[in-house]
Order: structure tokens, then sequence, then C-alpha cells
């Protein structure tokens, strides 16, 4: 039996040292994600786990028409923030839609961008292809049977989904990571954090080992954006969803002059859908120019057989967030 050393530094600088001198140290926050995958799944190995929940990294605070929300808030304090409240209901609905309570008031922010797939063979040690947990040794998802997978930024290497809603509000925001490791302090829009699996399943985002996510910052929209974070999935409560989208819109004299769409369910990634937003942006609000964005949202899926409903689920679900937020009904 392996004997693991826990650390509970009190110093950022401390904990980035202690994970960036050790190739088998992590870090570890609330824990939902990591222990599971850890000590009940054994997935994971590590020698050295730096806990960093007493670190100056909680709370948020308003700079510049910014909200910068520190890594070891809770997704519960962060849904409960009168700023987020007030000035971003899309991101309190997606933070509300996942897990439980419970749940969320152990699960921190920057746990939520870095938590893990849910892909059942990824967590299941007697599964022997897995590119994400063993590279070069196949994915038996594509194989099925698979359900919650991605379609987006997949492929025969890996279709492992992004499960978080969180990310999915906060990249249609564009929100921007703050980063800081043993060379210093980095920005990374979330659009750009994380990699999608390519040739490489086990590489998800920018971070280097020793590099952690000291804070999120989520610029406040002006008033009059209206938004909606819609969740569809199988179980009404503590449920992962099958599709989700985060849609918003301004709209001025009946043409939209500010279209933002991600979609959640479906990537590898928190997926924004620049090219239907790009799309909206300067049409009228109609019904048929949602169904236009909704098409090119989701050309180029790449299926397997039991994740091709998906394709018209998330076009459905498009439509109908995107009606919402533009006043018409749903
Ligand atoms: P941890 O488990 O402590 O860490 C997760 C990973 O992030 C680890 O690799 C750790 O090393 C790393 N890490 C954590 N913080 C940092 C940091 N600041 N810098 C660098 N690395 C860091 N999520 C949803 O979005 N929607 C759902 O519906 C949903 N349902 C769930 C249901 C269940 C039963 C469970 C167990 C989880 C569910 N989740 C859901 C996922 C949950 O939101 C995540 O597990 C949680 O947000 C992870 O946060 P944590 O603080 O517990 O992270
Ligand atoms: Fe592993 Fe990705 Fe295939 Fe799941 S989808 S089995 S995580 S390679």
């Amino acid at each position: 039996m392996s004997v693991l050393e826990y650390r509970r530094p009190e110093q950022l600088a401390e904990a980035i040292a202690l994970v960036s001198a050790d190739p088998g140290a992590a870090y570890l926050a609330g824990g939902t994600t990591q222990l599971d995958l850890l000590l009940k799944d054994g997935v994971v190995e590590y020698r050295t786990l730096v806990d960093i929940g007493r670190l100056p990294l909680r709370g948020t605070s308003v700079v510049d028409g910014v909200l910068r929300v520190g890594a070891v808030t809770t997704m519960e304090e962060l849904a409960a923030d009168a700023v987020v409240i007030e000035r971003l209901p899309m991101v309190r609905e997606a933070l509300l839609s996942g897990a439980s309570t419970q749940l969320r008031n152990m699960a921190t922010i920057g746990g939520n961008l870095l938590q893990r797939t849910r892909c059942r063979y990824f967590r299941d040690r007697a599964v022997a292809a897995c590119n994400k947990r063993a590279p070069g040794s196949g994915c038996a998802a594509v194989r099925g049977p698979a359900r919650m997978h991605a379609i987006l930024g997949a492929g025969e290497n890996c279709i492992a989904l992004h499960a978080s809603d969180l990310c999915v509000a906060l990249v249609a925001l564009d929100a921007v990571v703050g980063i800081e490791g043993p060379d210093g302090q980095r920005s990374v829009p979330l659009t750009e954090f994380y990699v999608m699996p390519g040739e490489r399943p086990d590489v998800e985002n920018v971070l280097a080992h020793g590099e952690m996510i000291t804070h999120v910052d989520v610029p406040l929209p002006a008033a009059g954006l209206r938004a909606q974070y819609v969740k569809v999935r199988d179980w009404a409560s503590y449920e992962f969803a099958l599709v989700s989208a985060a849609a918003a819109l301004r709209i001025e004299g009946g043409a939209i002059t500010e279209a933002r769409l991600a979609l959640g369910g479906v990537g590898t990634v928190p997926w924004r859908a620049w090219a239907a937003e790009d799309l909206l942006r300067g049409r009228q609000a109609y019904e048929a120019n949602f169904r236009a964005a909704a098409e090119v949202a989701l050309r180029d899926p790449y299926t397997v057989p039991g994740t091709e409903f998906k394709v018209g689920l998330a076009q459905r679900l498009i439509v109908r967030t995107l009606k919402y937020v533009s006043g018409a009904q749903a």
C-alpha cells in the first residue's frame, strides 16, 4: 500500500513550491473530484496532496467592471454573491444546476474548471483502452456504449466530455483565468485554456505542472444583455448535462447587436459557438435566424452510436434558449 503525504500550506508561494518540486504532487481543493479519482477509483496516482483550502484565494471583488473570483471560493458561495445575483444571473443558473448543495459547499471554482471527465471508461481501472489515462492504449468509448460523451472537438482518440456547467457560462462571457506558477503570473482567456484531445487526450489544458489557478476574472456585461443558461439532463437534479446552452443577446431596434453562445454536454472542452454568433450578429431576432445559427453550431459533429441524438437535441435547445433571451415565446 502506498503512503500519501498531506500538506496544508498557508502561503501561496509555499504551495506552488511544494507541487512544482515534486512530479508526484498535486493540488487538493474541495476534493470532490480529486479524492474520488485517487482513493475510490484509483485512476490517478499521487504521493503528495497539497491542500490549498487555507490560501487567501477566497471571495470576490469588483475592479474596473470585472468580477474577480478567488479560486477557492466555493460554488455555493459564488452563487450567493450579490454581484452574481444582480449582474451575472446566467452564471448563477449554471452554478445552481450543477451537482448538489452538499457538493457545491465543498467544490471550488478552480476545481470546477479543472474537474476531470466523467467518461466511465476513464474512471474504470479494469478498462485497458483509454488514451487519456494510458496514452497510446486506444479509446474504449468510441466502440461504445457511449452516451455522456462529446460530439464536438472529438475524434477517434477520445470523445471525453468536459462536464462543467459553470465553464459554459464563463466561456460565453469571455472569462479570463489567472494563473501563478514557479515562473510567475499569467492570464489566459478561458476560451484558450483547454486543449482539445487531438493526438494527446492526456493533455487537457495549458497549465504546466505546479501552476495554480489563483482567480477567474468575469467581465460584467453592460445593461441590456439578456442571458440564460439552460441544462437538459436525464434527471431533474444532481445530474450532468446531456446538452446545455448559455446564450446572451443584445437587441436594438429588432436587430441583434451582440450575440454570445456556448454549449455544454457536447464538447471535449466548454464549447464557444463562434460561427453561430457571427451568423446572428446584425440579423433580426427571428426564429429562422436562430435555426440557422443552431445548424451552424453543430456543423461537423463526430458521433458514435449512442451520441447521435445530441446533434438534434443541441439544435433544439439552442433555438429554444435564443427565443427565450430574445423575448419571444420559448
Ligand atoms: P478538487 O477535486 O479538489 O480538484 C479537482 C482538480 O483540480 C484536481 O486535479 C486538482 O489538483 C485541481 N485543482 C483544484 N483547484 C486548483 C487550483 N486552484 N489550481 C490548480 N489546480 C487545482 N460539476 C458540474 O459542473 N455540474 C454538475 O452537474 C456536477 N455534478 C457532480 C456530481 C457529483 C456526484 C460529483 C462528485 C461532482 C459533480 N460535479 C459537477 C463536479 C464538481 O463541480 C467538481 O468535482 C468540483 O467543482 C471540483 O472542485 P473541487 O474544489 O472539489 O476540486
Ligand atoms: Fe479514455 Fe477519452 Fe476514450 Fe473516455 S473517451 S475511454 S477518456 S480516451
